[in-house]
Parts: structure tokens; C-alpha cells; sequence
């Protein structure tokens, strides 16, 4: 795909950001920068790692209304804030050592190649149908539950363990975006909830978080499918069943609970501070889909990221409409650092 380069001063900190965008179409607005698109870091996230003078990939198509939003979740303070993100290709890079990065289902071998097998057939079956055009939703929402119902069947029936996950997440082409954990740092030190919302595992998530991040963040609940060990071996999966299309809905029955419990620092649960108080939301997905996981919340403020990483072409312009923020070709996490900090930066919890 051919690019043209647009490179812009920014007015805070008088640096140079270059924006990537397909020459072939240019359907968003590119805005006068300010400090909020800028994505030079400063301050408090000069973070190991970060090169300033590397470039972004970043459209905002309506610089005003992102303004706005940005300042009225400022003047409320981050004890109104929660974290809604989406895992694979969201909080993960798309693209690992030159190929296209494991999400938290596809990265499973389960020592067991029969099963392994299986599984896959189920994908090259279901997969297409997934995105197919032509089937309407209901019909494509019952494939769907036909396919995860399938595949957690034969992690069971093929007894998985979970050293085989451990074993899968050290093997796995699975990568954080640079500066997730500083985010997630961040929004600890600010008592922040931030939910992860995956059609995925659960406990394959967790455990990526371990092994690539080396520490857990007590702000941090997964919302997913959550499986049940006996002795070491799956033996059943929690509750209803998550999948790609109903990802959203269900997520927010499971999520009230969980925000009730995390409003509280020292661990008791206040109803005082619960997922009604929290009425402002950051909301960071890769799909236009993911707009829906901070559906029901009823929130006052919604600054939405979009990380779209493939296809930039031909869905710039939606996302470009949909997200306040679109960050392209795969971009590190330091632009969504350096907001938060903004969004945080009148007064403590
Ligand atoms: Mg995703």
C-alpha cells in the first residue's frame, strides 16, 4: 500500500509528528494538532524505550469534540474514570517478528496434535463464516456459539493442563504494544479500573499478562471465558459462554459485580464507589465492534481509541468517523499514555 507523510508542529512541545495515511484516500479531517494529539511524550512518560523523535500514526478526525471530552473527564478527576479494553490486536501488537501476532485462543497447543487438529479444522470451518456478509446474525450467532461450544469441548475432552497453557504463552507469538505496561502502571498508581473484555480465555490472558509483563495490576479484572482446573486438568468452563458476538452484552452482567469490588483500594467492597460512579470511560479496541463493550454503562464522557491495524484503506474513513482517536500501522501504546495522563491530571482519587 503506497503512503503519503504529513507532518505536522505541535504546539506544546514544538516537535515534529509525521502521520502516515494511504494516498489513495484521505476521507478524515487531519486536525491542527494540539497537546492532546501530540504524540511526543513528556513529563512523567519519557519511559525507557521511548524514542521521541519516532513517528506516530495517528488520526484525529474531529480535534474539537476530542477536546471536550478530554477536558470534561479532566475536571471530573480519574475517580470517575474507568478503563474498557479490548485484548488481541488491542492491548497485543497485530504484527510479531514479522508476522501476524497469536490472539489469546490461537496461541493454545494443548500437547495433544489430535485435538490440536480438531480445533483448527473448527476454525477453517467457522472462521469464514464468521466474517461471511451473507449470513444474518442470528443464524451467524448461533455458528458461533456452535464453534466456541465445540472448541472448549475438546480442550476438555483432550485434557488440557495448565502447564500446557504456561507451556503455550512462553511459545507464542504474543506481544504486548510498547508502553501497555506503563499504562497499566499508571492507571494503578490512580486507582483506575481497567476491564478487559475478550471472546478469548481468560486464564490464557492472565497468564500472558504474567509471563510478558512479569507482575499483576490489582486494578485489572478479564472479562472472558474462564475455565476450571481439577488436579491440573480443565474440567469445565465458568458461566455462560463469551463469544465474538456476544461479547459486549454479556460482558457487562460480569462486569457490574467486578466494578463494585474494585471500587475500594483496600480490597472491601463499596457499593459507594461502584460502576455507576464511574461515569466517565476511556475505550480502547481494534474493531468498530468494540464501541459496543461500554454499551448499558450509561456514561456521562467516552473517549474511544481505535488501533486499526490492517485493511488502513479501506477502513479509515469508518474508523476515522467512529473513534475519536485512530492509531495506525500497528502504533506503540505511548499516545494513549500521554492521555491518560491528561485525563487524569486534576487532582487524585
Ligand atoms: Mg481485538
Amino acid at each position: 500500500m503506497r503512503f503519503r507523510s504529513w507532518s505536522f508542529c505541535c504546539h506544546s512541545c514544538r516537535g515534529i509528528m509525521r502521520l502516515r495515511i494511504p494516498s489513495a484516500s484521505l476521507p478524515v479531517c487531519i486536525p491542527n494538532l494540539s497537546s492532546i494529539s501530540c504524540e511526543r511524550i513528556s513529563s512523567r512518560s519519557q519511559m525507557e524505550g521511548f524514542h521521541p523523535g519516532k513517528a506516530a500514526d495517528m488520526v484525529v478526525a474531529d480535534r474539537l469534540a476530542l477536546e471536550s471530552k478530554v477536558a470534561a473527564i479532566r475536571a471530573a478527576g480519574p475517580a470517575k474514570l474507568q478503563v474498557i479494553a479490548d485484548f488481541d490486536a488491542t492491548l497485543t501488537k497485530y504484527w510479531v517478528d514479522g508476522r501476524r501476532g497469536h490472539s489469546s485462543h490461537g496461541l493454545l497447543q494443548q500437547d495433544n496434535p489430535e485435538f490440536d487438529a480438531k480445533r483448527q479444522a473448527l476454525y477453517e470451518y467457522y472462521h469464514p463464516l464468521e466474517f461471511s456478509p451473507t449470513i444474518p446474525i442470528e443464524e451467524k450467532t448461533k455458528l458461533m456459539e456452535e464453534w466456541w461450544g465445540k472448541s472448549h469441548a475438546l480442550l476438555i475432552e483432550g485434557g488440557l493442563s495448565y502447564d500446557a497453557i504456561k507451556k503455550s504463552v512462553a511459545n507464542s507469538a504474543v506481544a504486548f504494544r510498547e508502553g501497555v505496561a506503563e499504562l497499566l502502571e499508571f492507571l494503578e498508581e490512580k486507582n483506575v479500573p481497567v476491564l478487559i473484555f475478550s471472546a478469548g480465555l481468560a486464564d490464557i490472558i492472565e497468564e500472558v499478562l504474567r509471563q510478558k509483563l512479569h507482575k499483576s495490576f490489582k486494578n485489572v479484572k478479564i472479562i472472558s471465558n474462564r475455565m476450571v482446573f481439577n488436579d491440573g486438568k480443565l474440567v469445565a468452563f465458568k458461566g455462560k459462554t463469551i463469544h465474538v458476538l456476544n461479547k459486549n452484552e454479556h460482558a457487562l452482567d460480569v462486569a457490574a459485580p467486578l466494578h463494585d469490588k474494585l471500587g475500594d483500594v483496600d480490597g472491601t467492597i463499596d457499593d459507594t464507589d461502584s460502576v455507576k460512579k464511574r461515569t466517565n470511560v476511556l475505550l480502547l479496541g481494534d474493531h468498530i465492534g468494540d464501541l459496543g463493550m461500554s454499551d448499558g454503562l450509561n456514561y456521562d464522557t467516552r473517549v474511544s481509541v481505535g488501533f486499526l491495524n490492517d485493511n488502513i484503506e479501506k477502513s479509515l474513513e469508518s474508523y476515522g468517523k467512529a473513534f475519536d482517536i485512530v492509531y495506525l500501522n500497528d502504533s506503540p501504546m505511548y499516545g494513549v499514555v500521554k492521555l491518560v495522563n491528561e485525563l487524569c491530571s486534576n487532582g487524585e482519587n
